[in-house]
């Protein structure tokens, strides 16, 4: 086998032949090669032709949050597995219990962390244990979970349940039982004429609570933003009224902060903006910014009490484990992927670098009547692109694209959200890493500036 792959046309055919990729239409390849991506450092990204790209979206789906070639990361993974590199979760391990009281700092209010290895791995557990709190405590009650149109939670089938992005969820079913959409909070895509659109959005969610029976629902599974379902940043009041709306009716607040988590919109979580007290809080991409994989679910003292050992029931434990949810590497990269965060100041340059890039949008948005709204926070913003500003008509799915591969030709690489509700597919997306500077930021606008003006030439 040794130097079959030193030719790397051999590694692209070896791709092409055997490789499924992630969210891809394999049509595509049928004209071109598969990109490769083989080195990168900092904030670019080099493919099998040793061609560069500033990467504009860390990783493709947030997640690279403190940048390529961490030379300190990779060394705290080797340094662990040699020493330890695994052992089932029943038992502890140095880097999880280290990791797991640098995380609950970060989260005032929540002390239990559960290791798992994905984001919809880490959803599954709230959701399980919903149910079994249901069984246990509510007399097999309060069993049903919300989830909000346009949100995503995840790939497997009980996270897909929880799904309201058509392009996910359609043809995959039938999903589990129990899983009740409420509407999305996008003010720009209004559903309703109300001044206070925030507070009318909100109170959608109770609308379904009593349609569905407050009793029946025991939680409300959230994203902070919405990220690939449009990057839909709530309308003000939002978050505020949806707190009183849970408190009332004793429902769950589980806030998903698979992306928005670690940094990104300039807080360490994103429901740290709005005042929410959440019981759960799941994390996953930027958590390790990719160096190995690791996710958690993060919660109250009151839930984890819930499970502990009651003599009559010796089924009241959480019976859940995820078997690499006891790798150390995943704990020991995310311990300094925290620390390079707080010592490079990571949070301060994202709130900075997130204001100059929502200027550089708003301009875009000033200059090309195709930007029809700027939406973001921090270094996690999206342009949703329309074919007339007046009826807000989406452009074409086709156009977006040509965009994002216009971008591509220039070596930027950007992004695209997914087809989310009624057919929108319609908004650029900018997450670049935590660490971007200014030059970065305006070679990443003025290539977008470039690309928007060819739709117009
Ligand atoms: N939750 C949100 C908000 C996401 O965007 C994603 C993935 O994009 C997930 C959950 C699922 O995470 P994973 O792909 O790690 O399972």
């Amino acid at each position: 086998m040794d130097g079959q792959f030193n030719d790397i046309s051999a590694t692209v055919e070896a791709d092409r032949a055997h490789v499924w990729h992630h969210l891809f239409q394999h049509a595509a390849l049928d004209h071109r090669d598969p990109r490769i991506l083989v080195e990168g450092k900092g904030m670019t990204v080099w493919d099998q032709n040793g061609r560069d790209y500033l990467d504009a979206v860390s990783g493709g789906v947030w997640t690279v949050n403190v940048g390529y070639g961490r030379e300190s990361i990779a060394n705290a993974v080797r340094d662990q597995l040699l020493k330890m590199n695994y052992f089932a979760g029943s038992a502890g391990t140095i880097p999880a219990a280290q990791f797991a009281a640098r995380l609950v700092e970060k989260t005032p209010g929540l002390s239990r962390v559960f290791f798992a290895n994905s984001g919809s791995e880490a959803n599954e557990k709230a959701f399980k244990m919903v149910r079994q709190i249901a069984h246990k405590h509510h007399g097999g009650k309060k069993w049903k979970i919300l989830y909000r149109e346009r949100d995503y939670h995840g790939t497997s089938l009980g996270a897909m349940a929880a799904c309201g992005q058509e392009q996910r969820r359609d043809q995959y079913g039938p999903f589990p039982d129990g899983f009740v959409a409420v509407p999305h909070c996008l003010e720009y895509r209004a559903q309703w004429d109300d001044e206070d659109y925030g507070l009318r959005a909100a109170n959608a969610i109770e609308e379904v609570i009593l349609r569905e029976g407050p009793d029946t629902v025991g939680a409300i599974c959230l994203e902070p933003i919405t990220a690939g379902g449009g990057v839909i940043t709530p309308p003000a009041g939002y978050w505020e009224r949806v707190q009183e709306i849970c408190t009332k009716y004793d429902i769950l607040i589980h806030m998903d902060e698979v992306v928005c988590g670690m940094g990104r919109t300039g807080e360490w979580f994103g429901y740290q903006h709005y005042g929410i007290k959440p019981d759960f809080v799941t994390t996953a991409k930027g958590l390790a910014s990719g160096y190995a994989a690791i996710s958690c679910l993060i919660t109250t003292e009151e839930v984890f009490e819930k499970f502990r050992s009651d003599p009559d029931d010796p089924m009241s434990y959480f019976r859940d484990i995820s078997t690499f949810g006891g790798c150390t590497a995943g704990p020991a990269a995310a311990l300094e992927n925290m620390r390079i965060i707080e010592d490079e100041n990571l949070l301060a340059n994202t709130n900075a670098m997130g204001d100059l890039l929502m200027d550089r949008l708003m301009e875009l948005k000033d200059k090309h009547a195709v930007v029809g709204d700027v939406r973001g926070k921090g270094l996690f913003c999206g342009l949703e692109l329309v074919a007339d500003r007046a009826t807000k008509e989406p452009l074409d799915e086709k156009l977006v694209e040509g965009v994002v591969g216009a971008c591509d030709a220039e070596g930027v690489i950007i992004g695209k959200t997914s087809r989310s509700f009624k057919g929108f597919n319609n908004t650029l997306c900018l997450s670049p890493a935590l660490i971007v500077g200014p030059s970065e930021i305006t070679r990443i606008t003025e290539t977008i500036d470039r690309a928007l003006a060819k739709l117009s030439a």
